[in-house]
Protein backbone atom coordinates (compact mmCIF):
# COMPACT_ATOMS: atom_id res chain seq x y z
CA UNK A 1 0.00 0.00 0.00
CA UNK A 2 1.18 3.38 -0.61
CA UNK A 3 1.69 6.39 1.66
CA UNK A 4 -1.03 7.91 0.28
CA UNK A 5 -3.67 5.67 0.04
CA UNK A 6 -2.85 4.97 3.85
CA UNK A 7 -3.57 8.81 4.56
CA UNK A 8 -6.75 8.22 2.73
CA UNK A 9 -7.83 5.91 5.50
CA UNK A 10 -9.44 8.29 8.43
CA UNK A 11 -7.55 8.10 11.30
CA UNK A 12 -10.39 7.56 14.37
CA UNK A 13 -9.74 8.70 17.80
CA UNK A 14 -10.09 5.89 19.00
CA UNK A 15 -10.18 2.53 16.98
CA UNK A 16 -12.17 -0.28 19.00
CA UNK A 17 -12.12 -2.76 16.16
CA UNK A 18 -8.84 -3.33 15.87
CA UNK A 19 -8.61 -4.75 19.73
CA UNK A 20 -11.56 -6.91 18.78
CA UNK A 21 -10.21 -8.33 15.97
CA UNK A 22 -7.29 -9.28 18.32
CA UNK A 23 -9.52 -11.14 21.11
CA UNK A 24 -12.55 -12.41 18.96
CA UNK A 25 -11.93 -16.18 19.71
CA UNK A 26 -11.18 -15.90 23.47
CA UNK A 27 -14.56 -13.39 23.54
CA UNK A 28 -16.64 -16.20 21.62
CA UNK A 29 -15.42 -18.36 24.40
CA UNK A 30 -16.52 -15.96 27.12
CA UNK A 31 -19.94 -16.03 25.17
CA UNK A 32 -20.41 -19.22 25.25
CA UNK A 33 -19.19 -19.63 29.04
CA UNK A 34 -21.51 -17.40 30.41
CA UNK A 35 -24.69 -18.79 27.60
CA UNK A 36 -24.19 -22.33 28.96
CA UNK A 37 -23.88 -21.27 32.78
CA UNK A 38 -27.85 -19.51 32.63
CA UNK A 39 -26.18 -17.20 34.78
CA UNK A 40 -26.76 -14.16 33.74
CA UNK A 41 -26.39 -11.41 36.14
CA UNK A 42 -23.83 -11.37 39.08
CA UNK A 43 -22.95 -14.44 40.20
CA UNK A 44 -19.61 -16.31 39.51
CA UNK A 45 -18.20 -14.70 36.64
CA UNK A 46 -18.78 -11.08 38.54
CA UNK A 47 -17.09 -12.53 41.52
CA UNK A 48 -14.29 -13.81 40.15
CA UNK A 49 -14.13 -10.12 38.17
CA UNK A 50 -14.60 -8.61 41.24
CA UNK A 51 -11.08 -10.52 42.86
CA UNK A 52 -9.41 -10.31 39.79
CA UNK A 53 -9.65 -6.21 39.68
CA UNK A 54 -9.55 -5.43 43.14
CA UNK A 55 -5.86 -7.73 43.11
CA UNK A 56 -4.73 -5.67 39.82
CA UNK A 57 -5.73 -2.41 41.91
CA UNK A 58 -3.78 -3.83 45.12
CA UNK A 59 -7.07 -3.10 47.28
CA UNK A 60 -8.97 -6.10 49.51
CA UNK A 61 -12.30 -5.26 47.84
CA UNK A 62 -14.00 -3.80 44.03
CA UNK A 63 -17.81 -4.46 44.02
CA UNK A 64 -19.13 -4.36 40.32
CA UNK A 65 -22.18 -2.18 39.24
CA UNK A 66 -24.31 -1.33 36.12
CA UNK A 67 -21.83 1.67 35.21
CA UNK A 68 -19.10 4.56 36.69
CA UNK A 69 -21.77 6.74 37.64
CA UNK A 70 -23.52 4.24 39.88
CA UNK A 71 -20.04 3.58 40.97
CA UNK A 72 -19.50 6.97 42.01
CA UNK A 73 -22.94 7.48 43.78
CA UNK A 74 -23.05 3.76 45.23
CA UNK A 75 -19.40 4.78 46.77
CA UNK A 76 -20.84 8.45 47.64
CA UNK A 77 -24.08 7.04 49.56
CA UNK A 78 -21.73 4.42 51.51
CA UNK A 79 -19.34 6.38 53.21
CA UNK A 80 -22.74 8.43 54.22
CA UNK A 81 -22.92 11.52 51.88
CA UNK A 82 -26.34 12.67 51.71
CA UNK A 83 -29.13 15.96 51.58
CA UNK A 84 -26.81 19.16 51.94
CA UNK A 85 -23.59 17.82 52.55
CA UNK A 86 -20.81 19.47 50.44
CA UNK A 87 -18.64 17.80 48.25
CA UNK A 88 -15.60 18.87 46.44
CA UNK A 89 -14.56 18.32 42.93
CA UNK A 90 -13.75 19.96 39.81
CA UNK A 91 -15.53 21.05 36.97
CA UNK A 92 -13.20 20.07 34.11
CA UNK A 93 -14.61 16.46 34.06
CA UNK A 94 -17.46 14.74 32.94
CA UNK A 95 -20.71 15.29 34.03
CA UNK A 96 -21.10 11.85 35.73
CA UNK A 97 -18.70 13.73 38.48
CA UNK A 98 -21.23 16.13 39.16
CA UNK A 99 -24.17 14.37 38.41
CA UNK A 100 -23.65 11.40 41.10
CA UNK A 101 -22.83 14.37 44.19
CA UNK A 102 -26.44 16.29 43.20
CA UNK A 103 -28.61 13.06 42.87
CA UNK A 104 -27.62 12.79 46.66
CA UNK A 105 -29.11 15.83 47.26
CA UNK A 106 -25.45 16.76 48.01
CA UNK A 107 -24.03 20.08 46.82
CA UNK A 108 -21.06 20.09 44.77
CA UNK A 109 -18.57 22.81 45.14
CA UNK A 110 -15.87 23.13 41.97
CA UNK A 111 -12.04 24.14 42.61
CA UNK A 112 -9.91 25.34 40.01
CA UNK A 113 -7.67 23.14 38.07
CA UNK A 114 -3.58 22.91 37.77
CA UNK A 115 -2.55 24.95 34.66
CA UNK A 116 -0.17 22.63 33.49
CA UNK A 117 -1.76 19.40 34.58
CA UNK A 118 -5.61 20.36 34.27
CA UNK A 119 -6.21 18.24 37.58
CA UNK A 120 -7.51 19.46 40.78
CA UNK A 121 -5.22 22.54 42.02
CA UNK A 122 -4.62 20.82 45.74
CA UNK A 123 -3.87 23.66 46.89
CA UNK A 124 -7.24 25.44 46.27
CA UNK A 125 -9.31 22.32 48.38
CA UNK A 126 -9.03 24.40 51.84
CA UNK A 127 -10.30 27.45 50.71
CA UNK A 128 -13.32 25.40 49.75
CA UNK A 129 -14.24 23.55 52.84
CA UNK A 130 -17.17 24.84 55.26
CA UNK A 131 -18.95 23.12 58.18
CA UNK A 132 -21.13 20.97 55.74
CA UNK A 133 -18.09 19.73 53.40
CA UNK A 134 -17.98 15.86 53.78
CA UNK A 135 -16.18 14.49 50.89
CA UNK A 136 -13.90 15.36 48.19
CA UNK A 137 -13.71 13.69 44.68
CA UNK A 138 -10.46 14.20 42.96
CA UNK A 139 -10.87 12.92 39.43
CA UNK A 140 -8.01 11.57 37.78
CA UNK A 141 -8.79 12.98 34.38
CA UNK A 142 -7.04 11.61 31.33
CA UNK A 143 -5.14 8.84 33.10
CA UNK A 144 -3.03 10.67 35.11
CA UNK A 145 -3.60 11.10 39.04
CA UNK A 146 -4.65 14.19 40.82
CA UNK A 147 -1.78 15.74 43.67
CA UNK A 148 -3.06 12.44 46.12
CA UNK A 149 -0.38 12.88 49.08
CA UNK A 150 -0.97 16.60 49.93
CA UNK A 151 -5.02 15.76 49.27
CA UNK A 152 -4.76 13.18 51.66
CA UNK A 153 -3.15 14.80 54.58
CA UNK A 154 -5.75 17.95 54.20
CA UNK A 155 -8.79 15.29 54.12
CA UNK A 156 -7.22 13.43 57.08
CA UNK A 157 -6.30 17.06 58.94
CA UNK A 158 -10.06 17.48 58.42
CA UNK A 159 -12.17 14.30 58.57
CA UNK A 160 -13.29 14.36 55.33
CA UNK A 161 -13.60 11.21 53.29
CA UNK A 162 -11.83 11.16 49.62
CA UNK A 163 -13.72 9.27 47.27
CA UNK A 164 -11.67 9.03 43.70
CA UNK A 165 -13.07 9.13 40.09
CA UNK A 166 -10.37 6.85 38.56
CA UNK A 167 -12.94 6.39 35.55
CA UNK A 168 -10.19 7.27 33.11
CA UNK A 169 -7.39 5.90 35.33
CA UNK A 170 -7.27 2.28 35.49
CA UNK A 171 -3.93 1.06 36.62
CA UNK A 172 -2.55 4.67 36.83
CA UNK A 173 0.01 4.69 39.50
CA UNK A 174 0.72 7.63 42.21
CA UNK A 175 3.63 6.72 44.42
CA UNK A 176 3.57 3.64 43.70
CA UNK A 177 0.06 2.79 44.49
CA UNK A 178 -2.84 2.28 41.82
CA UNK A 179 -5.58 5.07 41.41
CA UNK A 180 -8.24 3.94 42.97
CA UNK A 181 -6.86 2.37 45.96
CA UNK A 182 -5.64 5.66 47.69
CA UNK A 183 -8.77 7.05 48.79
CA UNK A 184 -11.20 5.96 51.39
CA UNK A 185 -12.89 4.66 47.44
CA UNK A 186 -12.17 4.52 44.09
CA UNK A 187 -14.83 4.57 41.20
CA UNK A 188 -14.41 2.78 37.76
CA UNK A 189 -15.98 3.09 34.40
CA UNK A 190 -15.54 0.05 31.83
CA UNK A 191 -17.52 2.57 29.62
CA UNK A 192 -16.61 0.31 26.11
CA UNK A 193 -14.01 3.55 24.87
CA UNK A 194 -12.06 3.30 28.44
CA UNK A 195 -8.49 1.88 29.15
CA UNK A 196 -9.97 -1.24 30.30
CA UNK A 197 -13.66 -1.10 28.07
CA UNK A 198 -16.71 -3.45 28.48
CA UNK A 199 -19.40 -4.53 25.38
CA UNK A 200 -21.33 -2.34 27.31
CA UNK A 201 -21.95 -0.20 30.13
CA UNK A 202 -19.86 -1.57 33.46
CA UNK A 203 -18.36 -0.59 36.73
CA UNK A 204 -16.86 -0.84 39.93
CA UNK A 205 -15.70 0.68 43.35
CA UNK A 206 -12.65 -0.51 44.95
CA UNK A 207 -11.72 0.38 48.69
CA UNK A 208 -10.06 -0.76 51.28
CA UNK A 209 -13.02 -0.81 53.60
CA UNK A 210 -15.08 -4.02 54.13
CA UNK A 211 -17.86 -1.83 55.58
CA UNK A 212 -17.94 0.45 52.52
CA UNK A 213 -17.67 -2.59 50.02
CA UNK A 214 -20.66 -4.04 52.00
CA UNK A 215 -22.46 -1.73 51.58
CA UNK A 216 -21.86 -0.65 47.87
CA UNK A 217 -22.73 -4.58 47.75
CA UNK A 218 -25.78 -4.37 49.41
CA UNK A 219 -27.32 -0.80 48.01
CA UNK A 220 -26.20 -2.01 44.15
CA UNK A 221 -28.80 -4.96 44.74
CA UNK A 222 -32.10 -3.83 46.10
CA UNK A 223 -30.59 -3.46 49.55
CA UNK A 224 -30.66 -6.97 49.94
CA UNK A 225 -29.28 -8.75 53.16
CA UNK A 226 -30.58 -12.04 52.12
CA UNK A 227 -32.75 -12.81 48.92
CA UNK A 228 -35.85 -12.15 50.71
CA UNK A 229 -34.90 -9.02 53.01
CA UNK A 230 -34.19 -5.45 52.18
CA UNK A 231 -33.00 -4.13 55.06
CA UNK A 232 -32.38 -0.62 53.27
CA UNK A 233 -33.44 0.98 50.27
CA UNK A 234 -31.55 -0.11 47.71
CA UNK A 235 -31.68 -0.16 44.23
CA UNK A 236 -30.62 -2.29 40.68
CA UNK A 237 -26.87 -1.20 39.86
CA UNK A 238 -25.57 -5.30 39.18
CA UNK A 239 -23.17 -6.26 36.56
CA UNK A 240 -24.01 -8.89 34.12
CA UNK A 241 -22.19 -11.97 34.14
CA UNK A 242 -21.51 -11.55 30.22
CA UNK A 243 -20.18 -8.03 31.17
CA UNK A 244 -17.24 -9.49 33.29
CA UNK A 245 -16.55 -12.47 31.15
CA UNK A 246 -15.37 -9.85 28.24
CA UNK A 247 -13.50 -7.80 31.34
CA UNK A 248 -11.72 -10.85 32.34
CA UNK A 249 -10.13 -11.50 28.99
CA UNK A 250 -9.19 -8.14 29.06
CA UNK A 251 -7.75 -7.10 32.04
CA UNK A 252 -4.74 -9.37 31.67
CA UNK A 253 -3.75 -7.32 28.66
CA UNK A 254 -4.32 -4.17 30.11
CA UNK A 255 -0.72 -3.43 31.81
CA UNK A 256 0.90 -3.74 28.23
CA UNK A 257 -2.00 -1.92 26.70
CA UNK A 258 -0.92 1.07 29.01
CA UNK A 259 2.12 0.46 28.69
CA UNK A 260 1.80 0.90 24.96
CA UNK A 261 -0.05 4.29 25.32
CA UNK A 262 2.89 5.62 26.65
CA UNK A 263 5.48 5.33 24.24
CA UNK A 264 2.79 6.34 21.83
CA UNK A 265 2.30 9.39 24.14
CA UNK A 266 6.35 9.59 24.37
CA UNK A 267 6.63 10.09 20.68
CA UNK A 268 3.69 12.57 20.38
CA UNK A 269 5.60 14.26 23.06
CA UNK A 270 8.95 14.00 21.05
CA UNK A 271 7.48 15.00 17.40
CA UNK A 272 5.38 17.87 19.30
CA UNK A 273 8.54 19.81 20.44
CA UNK A 274 8.62 21.34 17.08
CA UNK A 275 5.71 22.91 16.77
CA UNK A 276 5.33 26.85 18.41
CA UNK A 277 1.97 26.99 20.24
CA UNK A 278 0.68 23.67 20.60
CA UNK A 279 1.54 22.40 24.15
CA UNK A 280 0.53 19.34 25.19
CA UNK A 281 -0.96 18.40 28.40
CA UNK A 282 1.85 17.78 30.92
CA UNK A 283 1.48 14.36 33.01
CA UNK A 284 1.95 15.22 36.88
CA UNK A 285 5.31 14.68 38.52
CA UNK A 286 4.40 12.15 41.35
CA UNK A 287 2.97 9.48 39.26
CA UNK A 288 2.68 7.29 36.23
CA UNK A 289 -0.23 8.02 33.52
CA UNK A 290 -2.08 5.53 31.39
CA UNK A 291 -3.00 8.34 28.68
CA UNK A 292 -6.48 7.91 28.39
CA UNK A 293 -6.43 10.11 26.42
CA UNK A 294 -3.80 12.16 24.75
CA UNK A 295 -4.63 16.09 24.88
CA UNK A 296 -2.73 19.03 23.54
CA UNK A 297 -3.92 22.64 24.09
CA UNK A 298 -3.99 25.14 20.75
CA UNK A 299 -4.77 29.33 21.21
CA UNK A 300 -7.30 28.68 17.92
CA UNK A 301 -8.61 24.92 18.78
CA UNK A 302 -11.09 25.05 16.34
CA UNK A 303 -8.79 25.56 13.45
CA UNK A 304 -6.39 22.94 14.14
CA UNK A 305 -9.40 20.62 14.91
CA UNK A 306 -10.93 21.07 11.48
CA UNK A 307 -7.24 20.97 9.71
CA UNK A 308 -7.25 17.58 11.25
CA UNK A 309 -10.48 16.75 9.98
CA UNK A 310 -9.72 17.82 6.34
CA UNK A 311 -6.78 15.18 6.77
CA UNK A 312 -9.11 12.53 7.86
CA UNK A 313 -8.08 12.83 11.42
CA UNK A 314 -10.88 12.36 14.14
CA UNK A 315 -9.97 14.27 17.61
CA UNK A 316 -12.56 15.03 20.35
CA UNK A 317 -12.55 17.88 23.39
CA UNK A 318 -12.65 16.56 27.17
CA UNK A 319 -14.65 18.88 27.93
CA UNK A 320 -15.98 21.93 26.17
CA UNK A 321 -18.13 22.96 29.10
CA UNK A 322 -17.00 22.88 32.16
CA UNK A 323 -19.55 21.61 34.85
CA UNK A 324 -20.09 25.28 36.21
CA UNK A 325 -21.13 26.37 32.76
CA UNK A 326 -23.47 23.78 31.85
CA UNK A 327 -27.07 24.70 32.35
CA UNK A 328 -27.83 21.30 34.67
CA UNK A 329 -25.47 22.56 37.05
CA UNK A 330 -26.35 26.40 37.27
CA UNK A 331 -27.41 26.22 40.80
CA UNK A 332 -24.16 24.75 42.01
CA UNK A 333 -22.24 27.53 40.29
CA UNK A 334 -20.63 31.03 40.91
CA UNK A 335 -20.73 31.43 36.91
CA UNK A 336 -19.03 32.53 34.24
CA UNK A 337 -15.04 33.35 35.40
CA UNK A 338 -14.81 31.69 38.77
CA UNK A 339 -12.73 29.08 37.70
CA UNK A 340 -10.25 30.90 35.27
CA UNK A 341 -7.90 28.20 34.81
CA UNK A 342 -10.77 25.58 33.84
CA UNK A 343 -12.61 27.79 31.14
CA UNK A 344 -9.21 29.02 29.59
CA UNK A 345 -8.58 24.99 28.89
CA UNK A 346 -11.93 24.67 28.20
CA UNK A 347 -11.28 26.65 25.21
CA UNK A 348 -7.80 25.55 24.30
CA UNK A 349 -7.95 21.32 24.44
CA UNK A 350 -8.07 18.85 21.92
CA UNK A 351 -7.78 15.00 22.65
CA UNK A 352 -5.60 13.61 19.78
CA UNK A 353 -6.25 9.59 18.52
CA UNK A 354 -4.57 7.48 21.27
CA UNK A 355 -5.59 3.87 21.74
CA UNK A 356 -2.84 0.77 21.96
CA UNK A 357 -3.14 -0.55 18.48
CA UNK A 358 -2.22 3.18 17.58
CA UNK A 359 0.61 2.28 14.94
CA UNK A 360 4.10 4.93 15.19
CA UNK A 361 3.15 5.75 11.75
CA UNK A 362 -0.19 6.95 12.65
CA UNK A 363 1.30 9.18 15.17
CA UNK A 364 3.49 11.11 12.80
CA UNK A 365 0.60 11.40 10.58
CA UNK A 366 -1.04 13.70 12.98
CA UNK A 367 1.56 15.33 14.20
CA UNK A 368 2.69 15.94 10.49
CA UNK A 369 -0.94 17.30 10.20
CA UNK A 370 -1.07 19.47 12.68
CA UNK A 371 2.02 21.11 11.24
CA UNK A 372 0.84 21.79 8.10
CA UNK A 373 -0.51 25.24 8.81
CA UNK A 374 1.62 26.05 11.80
CA UNK A 375 5.05 25.62 9.11
CA UNK A 376 2.28 27.91 6.46
CA UNK A 377 1.82 30.85 9.00
CA UNK A 378 -2.23 30.02 8.56
CA UNK A 379 -2.88 30.88 11.91
C1 LIG B 1 -16.67 7.75 31.94
C2 LIG B 1 -16.62 8.61 33.14
C3 LIG B 1 -17.55 8.52 34.18
C4 LIG B 1 -18.84 7.76 34.09
O1 LIG B 1 -18.78 6.47 33.69
P1 LIG B 1 -20.03 5.77 32.95
O2 LIG B 1 -19.62 4.34 32.97
O3 LIG B 1 -20.12 6.34 31.57
O4 LIG B 1 -21.25 6.01 33.75
C5 LIG B 1 -17.34 9.27 35.34
N1 LIG B 1 -16.29 10.10 35.44
C6 LIG B 1 -15.39 10.26 34.44
C7 LIG B 1 -14.24 11.17 34.64
C8 LIG B 1 -15.53 9.53 33.25
O5 LIG B 1 -14.64 9.70 32.27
Amino acid sequence: MSPSSIDERGLPLVDLHRQYASLRPELQAAIDRVFSSSEFILGNEVASFEQEFAEFCGSPFAVACANGTDALELALSAVGVGRDDEVITVAHTFAATGEAIVRLGAVPRFADVDPDTLLMDVGLVESLVTSHTKAIVPVHLYGSCVDMGPLMTIARRLGLTVIEDAAQAHGALYGGERAGAIGDAGCFSFYPGKNLGAFGDAGAVVTRDPEVARLVRQLRDHGRSDKHEHSIVGRNSRMDALQAAFLRVKLPRLEQWNLRRSKLARRYRFLLEDLRFVRAVAPPLNGVPIYHLFVIEHPDRDRIRQQLSSAGISTGIHYPIPLHLQPAFAPWSEGPGSLPVTEAASRRILSLPMFPEMEDHEVDRVVTALGQPLSQGNF
